[in-house]
């Protein structure tokens, strides 16, 4: 028997990169631990905020509904899960049955919209539509603009002050990489933990609370504390770039334990060293959907009109 490094009871799992062998409840306790950390450093929560907590029956966002659950209570705020159904046949259905199943183990209600009704497709019409008139775009990207107003648009729906996303370590650690390698400059300074001001009116502030967990960590969470979740990946996730620069990153921290948090700590200190975005409450509207936009015309209305 592998005892844990902490409580000498006997370890179920091992981390790596912090020379730790752990039982479930000293995991669980340095899990949450690393989002008080978060909470401490990037003031995500204050008592009275009501949090919106995009979910997808997956393990980032199980994990993460989890553990503001638990993290609220001490705070003061209030969880509102929400769900995007991308309308992609055989996928979601069966995900959305593992984020309902969480939402009733914590007595929380779940609200779920949809790209049909706020974009007027699903995700299948779109990729159909794209292959017919041989448009450019890829899956992800389109599915990511779409997916960060839906969520945006829902969190406004239930009243939200804050939305929360269940971004970890491993996906904050890949864009850093994927900036650099693109030489995307201001894609720094537009990505963060935190996204957006609570000054801007029609864009609820964005946090990552799992910042400093890892991708793995999170699918132990959801086992060891019992939490349901699906593992299917979206049958379009094949953007081909992300998923080189995620084996690369798992190569290397298997040869170096602990890469990615050093990828992620670089991000965080180069970021503390720029300037602070400008806050700017008029300027960046969409002139056709009226939502916060750098642009004259935003990136989700310029892909739907290609559309038609
Ligand atoms: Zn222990
Ligand atoms: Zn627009």
């Amino acid at each position: 028997m592998i005892s844990c490094s902490k409580c000498k009871r006997e370890a179920v799992l091992r981390l790596d990169y912090a020379n730790l062998d752990l039982c479930g409840r000293c995991f669980t306790h340095l899990f949450e631990k690393k989002v008080a950390r978060a909470q401490r450093e990037f003031k995500l929560f204050e008592r009275g905020d009501v949090v919106a907590v995009g979910i997808s029956g997956g393990k980032d966002s199980a994990a993460l509904l989890y553990v503001l659950f638990k993290l609220g209570k001490k705070v003061g705020f209030e969880l509102r899960p929400i769900l995007v159904d991308e309308g992609i046949a055989g996928y979601r259905d069966e995900s959305t049955k593992y984020a309902e199943q969480l939402c009733e183990k914590l007595g929380l209600q779940l609200t779920t919209v949809s790209y049909q009704e706020l974009a007027g497709h699903s995700m299948d019409s779109i990729m159909k539509i794209r292959d017919d008139k041989n448009l450019g775009f890829r899956s992800c990207g389109v599915c990511g603009v779409l997916r960060k107003d839906s969520l945006n648009k829902a969190a406004r729906m239930v009243g939200a002050s804050k939305l929360a996303v269940g971004h970890n370590a491993d996906d904050v650690a890949q864009t850093v990489l994927m900036n650099f390698l693109r030489g995307d400059a201001e894609g720094f300074e537009r990505f963060g933990v935190v996204s957006g001001t609570s000054a801007q009116e029609k864009f609820v502030q964005r946090v990552k609370p799992l910042v400093y967990n890892l991708e793995k960590e999170c699918a132990l969470y959801c086992v060891v504390n019992d939490l349901p979740f699906h593992l299917a990946e979206c049958p379009y996730s094949a953007e081909a770039f992300r998923g080189q620069v995620k084996d690369f990153l798992n190569d290397v921290e298997k040869r170096h334990p602990g890469s990615k948090f050093n990828v992620l700590q670089s991000f965080l200190k180069i970021k503390e060293k720029l300037p602070k975005p400008v806050e700017n409450h008029q300027a960046g509207t969409c002139t056709v959907c009226g939502e916060h936009s750098s642009a004259a015309i935003c990136r989700r209305c310029v892909m739907l009109e290609s559309l038609v």
